[in-house]
């Protein structure tokens, strides 16, 4: 097979695993990161002993012979790897001590929730119906072939596997977790709902179908972080012989009529290839390095400012305190809001990793609260100055909120951390920080259901691969994206796509 070139702008998960495809197809290709590190979002970083994990909480795919399990075995992910599972995804706790515990047994939380609530039990009954429903949802369905190339027979075919799934998907995709709490009578179930799955607008499909995935063991954490994970990829990639060039940001697309025939980067070197495939921010891609040459209106649409992107912060802390019997993931709701980091929190989430002990000295515990917060606050800030004094503030705030659940933990702090939605987009250059790309809501469901084109009007030779071309993000689906991106090139060229599973 002739070898044609192929090169990809980003080592993020979706970039990792376009060039994980391209070799295993006979493409030579090469992957330019600006950072020097892989892995994009799904990272870790090294502070005084500790490690603070920036992205999975759980990972799609984690089981053997379950959705998502292969595309890992193919990228060589999971040989070796161990995974820890929880019993329950979080919990939420009211002011006066009331809790609500996400078990990821659909059983276990029905029980509970009507303990909780009596009166509420059918509403609780369906949703625990709704989970075991989701069980047997492959997501992996809507992605195995990329739309563009599935034709009349492969949409039938598509249309017939996702027939039993159409009514719940109907009834769940497009109910929030907000508006399916209005449906309650207790007042504690009512605030605490719009918590269970960690954002108040998810749809309950997205939460319901994590569980699922969850009680059968298909949603773990990957011990060793999220850092360790990426870096799989990266030997993957290398071990096929692919190469990497890091601090290689991208400058320019090269186009050459209507065709995309290599990059630029910002020391002005040039390198030329059959086929560019973007692995990086949507916007940036489109208006940024390619000058906003190839922009039909339906694109434009998408990046006016209208869809719902997610920006957050992170403190992390590394503290002198064994955390390990304390429960994993708790989401406290306030008893009065409160102001942080340019929004109004009615509740917040604190998480530890006890549960991983390569994240922290024996007998320490990593410590993180994740808030969502706007990106345009942050961005107004003028002066490095007024940067830091404001993530100092947010420091202080939640700590003493810490304080207040975890008595004594003030004075056991070795090192703090605060990561907002700017540090986001230096790092990776996502859009506003978004952490996600386009956060899955009701806005977006019809969107990530329909699928977004992988190329753009009017270029040839070139593909989108990523969070940005698929609504709501995550781990396994960007890296099926980058696999859709091999998929649609092989076609073009006429070659037939073929995968390997990497040796255990
Ligand atoms: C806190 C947090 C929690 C999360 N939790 C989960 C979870 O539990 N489970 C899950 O599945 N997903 C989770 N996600 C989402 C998931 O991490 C992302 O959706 C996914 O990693 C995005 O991958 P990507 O490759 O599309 O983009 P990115 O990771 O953004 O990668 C893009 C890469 O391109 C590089 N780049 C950008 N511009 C250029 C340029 N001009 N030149 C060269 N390189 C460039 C960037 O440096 C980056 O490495 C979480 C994310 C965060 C931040």
């Amino acid at each position: 097979m002739a070898h044609s070139s192929l090169i990809i702008i980003g080592a993020g998960i979706a970039g990792l695993a376009a060039g994980c495809y391209g070799q295993m197809n006979g493409f030579r290709s090469q992957i330019f990161e600006m950072h020097d590190l892989p892995g994009g979002l799904c990272t870790a970083w090294e502070r005084q002993g500790y490690t603070f994990d920036g992205c999975i909480h759980y990972l799609f795919g984690s089981a053997a012979g379950q959705p998502f399990h292969q595309i890992w075995q193919e990228l060589g992910a999971v040989q070796g790897r161990a995974f820890f599972h929880h019993e329950e995804l979080l919990r939420v706790v009211g002011p006066k001590g009331k809790r609500l515990i996400v078990y990821c047994d659909p059983d276990r939380l029905v029980e509970q929730m009507t303990a909780l609530s009596p009166e509420d039990a059918a509403q609780s009954e369906a949703l625990g119906a709704a989970i075991r429903r989701f069980a047997d949802f492959d997501m992996t369905l809507m992605q195995e072939v990329p739309r563009a190339l599935l034709g009349p027979s492969g949409w039938m075919a598509l249309g017939l596997e996702m027939m039993p799934f159409m009514k719940p998907l109907a009834q769940w995709g497009l109910t929030s977790a907000r508006e399916f709490a209005e449906r309650f009578h207790d007042p504690f179930l009512r605030a605490a709902i719009p918590q269970m799955f960690g954002w108040e607008d998810i749809p309950m499909m997205v939460g319901l179908s994590l569980l699922a995935y969850m009680n059968q063991g298909n949603a773990g954490f990957p011990l060793g972080g999220s850092l360790d994970f990426a870096r799989a990829l990266e030997r993957r990639y290398l071990a096929l012989g692919g190469e990497i060039h890091y601090e290689a940001q991208v400058q320019r697309i090269l186009v050459e009529g209507d065709r995309a025939v290599g990059v630029r980067l910002y020391d002005d070197r040039e390198f030329h290839a059959e086929t560019v495939i973007s692995a990086a921010d949507g916007r940036d891609t489109i208006y940024g390095l390619l000058g906003g040459a190839f922009v039909e209106r339906e694109v434009a649409g998408r990046y006016d400012g209208h869809l719902p992107l997610h920006a957050q912060l992170q403190l992390s802390l590394g503290v002198a305190r064994d955390l390990s019997e304390e429960p994993h993931w708790t989401i406290y709701l306030l008893d009065h809001p409160i102001e942080i980091g340019g929004a109004t929190h009615a509740a917040i989430g604190v998480k530890h990793y006890s549960f991983d002990p390569s994240l922290a000295p024996s007998g320490h515990a990593v410590v993180e609260v994740l808030l969502r917060v706007p990106y345009g606050y942050w961005q107004r800030m003028s002066g490095r100055r007024r940067y830091r004094n404001e993530k100092a503030q947010v420091c202080r705030q939640l700590r003493d909120f810490l304080e207040s659940v975890y008595p004594g933990i003030g004075a056991q702090v070795v090192v703090d951390d605060v990561a907002t939605p700017l540090t986001y987009e230096r790092y990776t250059g996502n859009w506003q920080g978004s952490t996600v790309g386009w956060l899955l809501t009701d806005q977006t469901m019809t969107l990530m259901i329909q699928g977004m084109d992988k190329s753009l009007p009017g270029l040839k030779n070139f593909y989108m691969a990523g969070q940005w071309v698929e609504p709501g993000g995550s781990v396994p689906v960007v890296a099926m994206s980058g696999r859709n991106a091999i998929q649609l090139l092989c076609h073009a060229q006429g070659r037939e796509f073929v995968s390997t599973l990497a040796e255990a």
